[in-house]
């Protein structure tokens, strides 16, 4: 059976790199009808907080990314760790060291002048025949892992083909501190070994800590899992995403009005390909995910795209639907969603919308405060001949039934009447009635407005 895991530092929200690593390796569970599991990487204590981890908590769930099992927490793992640390010693595929922090600085700049790579010299490596110095006095050693010294370590990587890396070019890493505690790439491999991860989907700036790691699960006897590395998002300048490209939390796009339907959409988009396909559902990407389709150079931020994409989703949602959601972002600017039919308003607003933001700014026409006509508008727009336009319509329409349908023919009637143009009566009237030039078609608005409220402010004038 299948698992993977997304293995997020709660050091910060969940951006949106990783929110698409934590997508794919979801669609891969998903797909082979696998386990998914939550794993939070809380060994910085310094940098970690539990507002980090619940922001990624919230993330997931918005994006309805759900795990099958975790949150797993490293930090409620240290026992099982120091367990492993201890097998290991015991089984000789790893040793203490007990080299001081100024000998580890000679070795690195003795390397250096040399114009080698700085690394472990391996004065406390044990070897068949060879005599250890004697351990000092007072010195609490580290622990590290026994690398392989000679031959390579290879894999085949699910998204960038084959990977080698010479075992010679990979020091003999530390796998304990001198206070016990275990590093950051030991912690990743105890953790896949115990949760039989058999598939690891992450960002390519791990790569580097791949050969090491399957070197760990080697002497541990594990099974390896097949590893992929994703490429990362670059914004549209290509430089590496970040802030200066606008938002890079997650949550920060429910609040600018994304639906996780359009960001889930989009994030697997961008990175993975089903032929042509821009737009399919949480469903089909299940159905249709594969490795192979996963791009192998890094895929560029888009925002016109995103917002594309949610309009889609937008249009596809059912007005009530729209209405639930919309209605917390009305009530946020001081609007009353319930002063009118907001399901209504949605679909007479949806065509045109991207996010649920630009929804809820079109909804305050009918659930704000009437904000008056400003004085050059009156100037310019309610002249004689318009107000005498709209007392006829004012009368027509209160004569009649109050539906779109009815109202339309009303300003017919009057445009005939007095042979004047569409927009001498329209924007007189969108004017009268909402204070704005724009709006969405009048007779619409009027209709949703209602009859007391359109007919009280054409008293007024
Ligand atoms: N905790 C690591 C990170 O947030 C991911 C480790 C992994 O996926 O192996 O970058």
């Amino acid at each position: 059976p299948i698992r993977t895991r997304f293995a997020p530092s709660p050091t910060g929200f969940l951006h949106l790199g990783g929110a698409r690593t934590a997508l794919f390796s979801w669609a891969y569970a998903r797909h082979h009808k696998g386990t998914f599991v939550l794993r939070i990487e809380d060994t910085d204590v310094e940098r970690s907080t539990p507002e980090a981890v619940q922001a990624i908590l919230d993330s997931m769930d918005w994006l309805g990314m759900q795990p099958d099992e975790g949150p797993f927490y490293q930090m409620q793992r240290m026992d099982r760790y120091r367990e492993v640390v201890a097998q290991m010693l015991a089984a000789g595929t790893a040793y203490h060291c007990y080299c001081s922090p100024q000998e580890l600085d000679a070795m690195r700049e003795k390397a250096r002048a040399a114009g080698l790579k700085p690394r472990y010299d391996g004065t406390w490596r044990p070897e068949p025949g060879k005599s250890l110095p004697a351990v000092p006095e007072g010195v609490k050693p580290v622990v590290r892992f026994r690398n392989p010294r000679t031959g390579a370590t290879s894999w085949n990587d699910m998204v960038k083909g084959p990977i080698s890396f010479d075992n010679g070019e990979l020091d003999d890493l530390i796998i304990a501190r001198p206070d016990g505690t275990p590093t950051y790439n030991f912690c990743v491999v105890v953790d896949d070994w115990d949760m039989g991860i058999t598939h690891v989907l992450r960002g390519d700036d791990h790569v580097n800590n791949t050969p090491r790691q399957i070197n760990i699960l080697r002497a541990l006897g594990a099974q390896l899992p097949e590893y992929g590395h994703v490429p990362m998002i670059l914004g549209p300048d290509g430089e590496k995403l970040s802030k200066r490209h606008g938002a890079v939390n997650v949550m920060e796009y429910d609040n600018e009005g994304y639906l996780p339907e359009a960001m889930i959409n989009y994030l697997a988009r961008l990175g993975w390909s089903h032929g042509d396909d821009e737009l399919f559902t949480r469903d089909q990407l299940v159905q249709w995910f594969d490795t192979r389709h996963l791009s192998k150079s890094a895929s560029q931020w888009d925002p016109k795209k995103l917002n594309w994409v949610n309009a889609h989703y937008i249009r596809l949602m059912a007005d009530d639907e729209l209405a639930a959601r919309v209605a917390p972002r009305i009530a946020k600017r001081g609007g009353k969603p319930d002063a009118v039919d907001l399901a209504a308003v949605m679909h007479l607003l949806k065509d045109r919308a991207e996010t649920l933001e630009q929804l809820a700014d079109g909804a305050m026409l009918f659930c704000g405060d009437f904000p008056g006509i400003p004085a050059d508008l009156a100037a310019q727009h309610l002249t004689e001949t318009a107000r005498a336009a709209l007392a006829d319509f004012a009368l027509r329409a209160a004569a009649g039934e109050w539906t779109r349908e009815a109202l339309a023919a009303a300003i017919k009637a009057v445009l005939a009447e007095r042979g004047l143009k569409m927009p001498q009566l329209a924007i007189p009237l969108r004017v009268a009635v909402t204070g704005r030039q724009q709006t969405p078609a009048i007779d619409a608005v009027l209709a949703l407005l209602g009859r007391d409220v359109v007919l009280a402010r054409l008293g007024q004038l």
